[in-house]
């Protein structure tokens, strides 16, 4: 329904998958890639952006966080307001795994009353 509500509470906490990193690396997605900072098996924190596709399996966890100050975000940077009360992926074609598999309207995935899907 493009509400742009779940991208807005759980879009903070978006961690893509090695196979989400790996596409993007190897399509020249820095733009997206410059997002998430890889904390990697000898302890450093990488930007996803700097990495190589053979660097993947070296990394122990994935944060997204603004890839200038380096500190966490509230709402998924991704997310475009196109207008009043509409919202689109800017990255749709190649968003995570996670928000292609997530299905809100589906009770136990999405309670939150202000959710109009699951007032249908
Ligand atoms: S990447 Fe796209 S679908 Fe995923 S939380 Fe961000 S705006 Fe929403």
């Amino acid at each position: 329904m493009q509400c742009g509500l779940c991208c807005k509470i759980y879009g903070d906490r978006i961690s893509p998958t090695p196979t989400d990193l790996y596409t993007w690396m190897v399509n020249g997605n820095t733009d997206v890639l410059r997002y998430f900072f890889g904390q990697m098996s000898d302890g450093r924190i990488i930007n996803c952006a700097a990495l190589e596709p053979s660097d993947i399996g070296e990394i122990i966890e994935i944060e997204m966080r603004d890839p200038g100050s380096g500190g966490y975000l509230t709402v998924c940077p991704f997310l475009k307001r196109v207008a009043d009360s509409r919202y689109v992926c800017s990255i749709h074609e190649i968003k995570p795994e996670m928000c292609c598999n997530f299905t809100p309207w589906e009770r136990r995935q999405t309670d939150f009353r202000l959710c109009r899907a699951l007032k249908r």
